[in-house]
């Protein structure tokens, strides 16, 4: 179709997938069809409790620890994107910190710089909820990676030490659970340590990972630390099959978050919230009205299934563990770090010139697309398997073509 990207095509293998599945799809129109908007419980009660409890039964079928479950001090929560649930955090963060003094003086009246970490391969949407929330991109500190691509935790120790000591607020840190470049996962409950000993924010970016979690066996790298984490995020819209937008955010005490997001003026007051008995998802993010959200999410669950999920997942990291074979035994192209799931970052052996000369004809080839990073001062093509789609003979073509550009 003119000027359409098909994200869909068992042939897409560039940045990450963005899968939608029918259920999902069935889910999304029954949402915009029912109209409802649900800001406040009480403006439509059924959107607010269908998505309590679908965050719930995901948080179970993920493994996620019961600090995040529905009815204690936390709980989920749907945001749109990662970038929102990142910047959303920060700001719940900074007035941790500051003990309120941002949010109602403003950061002039703090006196000293508000800081916030991340590895310097995490999401560009860290840097700029940095930005945007007032801290500055000055203050949010890019951690060194070690060889592996995680965040190097002792770095991290010795910058928070650093700033603590300058006194400067040590306020936030961003761990990233399958980092965009390369799929790096982070030490999370090695960095929930240098963290807790300064009280910073530990917030886990998994916005493509997550999806992983579905299945046993890769549940324990992608889960670990979470138990020690104050704010948890994944996007069923990447991986998991769900439309574009849902994001999930599990919040392990969302008072601080509904400190920072509540304003209620007269129009908004009701006798439901008035209660204390009911949840206000307006004051769990930035934006004031929200859709039925949760529906496309419920549906999929419902209806295809977590263990059907899980079973693509296996699927996609099957097809990757063959292609990793295939690099592995080639003369030519080589894993410039280790394969993640269902990503890998292939090079050539002869350097970026040729790395990019294999990347351009397999982009020209016209039934492929990849994307590309750079990893230090290396250039790869980043293959990420994860169609709805994608079998066996879609990435023996991608593995045709790509070997025989590389020894042209
Ligand atoms: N975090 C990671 C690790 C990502 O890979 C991405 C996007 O690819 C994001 C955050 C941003 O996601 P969103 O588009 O939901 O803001």
């Amino acid at each position: 179709v003119p000027g359409l990207v098909r994200w869909d095509h068992p042939g897409w293998f560039a940045w990450f997938p963005s899968n939608g599945h029918e259920h999902s799809l069935l889910g999304d129109m029954l949402g915009a069809a029912l109209g409802q908007q649900g800001m406040l419980w009480m403006s439509s009660p059924a959107c607010t409790e269908v998505e309590i409890r679908t965050l719930e039964w995901l948080r179970q079928c993920m493994g996620l620890p019961d600090r995040f479950a529905e009815g204690g001090d936390g709980g989920g929560v749907l945001q749109d994107t990662a970038s929102s649930a990142i910047l959303a955090c920060m700001i719940a963060a900074r007035d941790r910190a500051t003990k309120g003094k941002a949010r109602t003086h403003g950061m002039h009246a703090v006196g000293k710089a508000v800081m916030v970490y991340a590895s310097a391969d995490a999401h560009s949407s860290v840097l700029k909820a940095a930005r945007l929330c007032g801290i500055g991109s000055e203050c949010c500190r890019l951690v060194p990676v070690n060889t592996a691509r995680a965040m190097d935790v002792e770095a991290l120790a010795n910058m928070m030490a650093e700033d603590a000591r300058a006194g400067s607020l040590v306020a936030f840190c961003c761990a990233t659970v399958g980092t965009t470049a390369c799929g790096a996962i982070d030490p999370v409950a090695a960095l929930a340590d240098v963290c807790e000993a300064h009280g910073a924010w530990l917030h886990v970016d998994a916005a493509w990972a997550g999806t992983a979690a579905l299945c046993e066996e890769f549940r324990p790298q992608v889960v670990a630390g979470a138990d020690r984490a104050d704010s948890w995020n994944f996007n069923p819209h990447k991986w998991m099959g769900v439309h574009f937008d849902c994001s999930c955010l599990w919040l392990a005490d969302r008072a601080p978050m509904i400190e920072s997001m509540s304003v209620t003026p007269e129009y908004l007051r009701n006798d439901p919230t008035e209660s204390g008995l009911v949840v206000d998802f307006r004051d769990w993010h930035v934006q004031l009205g929200r859709r039925f959200r949760s529906l496309k999410l419920w549906l999929l669950l419902r209806c295809t299934g977590a263990a059907a999920l899980g079973d693509m997942v296996r699927h996609h990291v099957q097809l990757a563990c063959w292609l990793e074979m295939q690099v592995h035994a080639s003369d030519v192209l080589e894993l410039v770090v280790d394969r993640s799931l269902g990503l890998l970052c292939i090079g050539h052996v002869r350097g970026d010139d040729a790395t990019q000369r294999v990347l351009d004809a397999i982009n020209a080839d016209g039934r492929f697309s990849v994307t590309h990073c750079r990893l230090g001062e290396r250039l790869v093509i980043r293959v990420a398997i994860g169609t709805l789609c994608v079998e066996a003979e879609h990435v023996e073509s991608l593995w045709e073509a790509m070997s025989a550009h590389a020894s042209a």
